[in-house]
């Protein structure tokens, strides 16, 4: 039997960093990149007798992230300690949401092939993270950093409605994405600021029970989710086939292997004894509180989207990609303010910039440059101080060394010549020696002139006007 007898099944445990300045329980600063343990106060490091207190704004950005995938919100809700030992977490518990989460029942709509599908979200919980284990290979140890423990999350659970790899990452470009414009988490995948646990279960095509589920944990970049979960429907399927079992079980991704291999056998809720967390108050949040939240909701990617459609008559796609990133799209707009051509910035993002980010594996956050310089790029141009071609040199200068685009300009003597006597000396220079052509051109060739005009853009290293070219080139033909 083949692949296609088979139903994929996949829900997501997403958990995000927020960006509150300082941690969930005391008032450390949440930066990342600090040095071992110097983010750490005596409640952070699980020093006995110490109380938490819990930080106003993780609740408010838990709201926010609720209201903005269209969850509930609970009036009543409070704080659990989910119980297990590692030596990344000194007191031995979480504190974590259990039977009574901040929001539930909300969704985040993808788009599919068969159009818009509505991903449901079970909970969004507010909980504390872990500090991190450092393996030190001169010791042979494991050294403990406590900054990250305290940092605040909230994880974001999907009911098992993703149906395939695209479906996942979709459902997880699109969760991100909400999460930025919204501003309470930074994403940042590579920093760990986001991180899925991936659920994968198969089952035959017309079964409706469930088929047994394995779970990949911590899975920070969209290339290694797609491919873990391709080898894990895989590897099911085999096992299936083979008349095995699939055991439900914790699994490691190893992405030098491409394969996954088993970490422990899944524990289940009642494994963990939560219980009420004694030493924090319940969450009783009113009316107008969750109103307030709600009025100063920004502008959400789809309506963004729609916008972009109507006033600047973008392509479907092309909205969908420059609001997929709030930072794309807050180039993007800042930009035009500036520069007034949406459909020039509109190209710029879609395809030098989108490339370079692929091919660099840089996240639209990282770009080095601001609305400001890309919207003189586009002026340049339109000013015809830079052909079109240099301006994509310019470009990758702005990337690689983040300047303003006419000091580079000026450094690299980029400027374009418009200057006519400029252009006529080049114009006759090119042909003079290309005698054959100028025959050609008067023989009905017409792409002889394409042929004169590229040796003289080859004569002046691309920076000669071209529309002066041709219309030169064309009057000095004619006589
Ligand atoms: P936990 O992993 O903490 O025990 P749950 O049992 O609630 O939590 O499930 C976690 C995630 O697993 C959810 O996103 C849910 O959609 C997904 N899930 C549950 N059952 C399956 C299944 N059979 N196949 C795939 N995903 C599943
Ligand atoms: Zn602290
Ligand atoms: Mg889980």
């Amino acid at each position: 039997m083949s692949r296609d007898n088979y139903e994929v099944i996949i829900g997501l445990e997403v958990h995000a960093e927020l960006s509150t300045k300082t941690k969930i329980f005391c008032s450390c600063p949440t930066e990342f990149g600090a040095a071992p343990n110097t983010h750490v106060c005596p409640i952070c490091m699980a020093m006995p007798g110490t109380l938490p207190v819990l930080n106003e704004k993780v609740v408010e950005y838990a709201v926010k992230a609720g209201l903005a995938t269209n969850c509930e919100i609970s009036r009543d809700s409070k704080n659990d300690r989910k119980n297990y030992f590692y030596p990344d977490l000194p007191k031995a518990y979480q504190i974590s949401q259990f039977d009574k989460p901040l929001c539930e029942h909300g969704y985040v709509e993808i788009d599919t092939e068969e159009g818009k599908k509505k991903i449901r979200l079970t909970r969004i919980h507010i909980e504390e993270d872990a500090g991190k284990l450092n393996h030190d290979d001169f010791g042979g140890g494991s050294l403990v950093d406590l900054n990250r423990a305290g940092v605040p999350l909230i994880e974001i659970v999907s009911e098992p409605d993703i149906r395939s790899s695209e479906e996942a990452e979709n459902y997880l470009r699109k969760l991100k994405s909400i999460l930025e414009y919204i501003e309470v988490s930074d994403c940042k995948m590579q920093e760990g600021s986001l991180r899925a646990d991936v659920n994968v279960s198969v089952r035959k095509k017309g079964d409706t029970k469930l088929g047994t589920r394995t779970e990949m944990k911590n899975m920070n970049s969209f290339k290694s989710i797609t491919r873990a979960i391709e080898y894990e429907v895989d590897r099911q399927i085999d096992v299936l086939e083979d008349g095995g079992t699939i055991e439900q079980e914790t699994l490691r991704w190893d992405d030098v292997s491409g394969k996954t291999f088993p970490m422990r056998d899944k524990e289940d809720a009642q494994d963990y004894r939560y219980f009420p967390d004694p030493d924090l108050v319940a969450i009783k949040l009113s009316e107008e509180y969750i109103e307030n939240i709600k009025k100063a909701l920004p502008e959400l990617p789809e309506s963004r989207k729609q916008r972009y459609l109507e006033e600047y008559k973008l392509s479907e796609k092309d909205a969908n990609i420059i609001t997929s990133s709030k930072y794309l799209s807050d180039l993007f707009e800042g930009a035009i303010k500036i520069c007034n051509n949406p459909k020039a910035v509109n190209n710029w993002i879609i395809s030098d910039i989108s490339r370079i980010l692929n091919e660099t594996e840089m996240e639209p956050i990282e770009i080095p440059f601001d609305s400001k310089q890309l919207a003189k790029l586009v002026m340049l141009i339109d000013k015809g101080t830079i052909s079109s071609s240099i301006a994509k040199k310019v470009l990758v200068e702005m990337f690689e060394h983040p300047r303003d685009p006419e000091d580079i300009i000026d450094e690299k003597g980029w400027v374009q010549i418009s200057d006519e006597a400029a252009i006529k000396d080049v114009v006759l220079k090119v042909l003079e020696a290309n005698p054959q052509s100028v025959a050609d051109y008067k023989g009905g060739k017409d792409k002889a002139l394409g042929y004169l005009v590229g040796q003289a853009m080859k004569e002046t290293r691309g920076k000669a006007n071209p529309q002066m070219l041709n219309k030169m080139f064309l009057e000095e033909l004619k006589k």
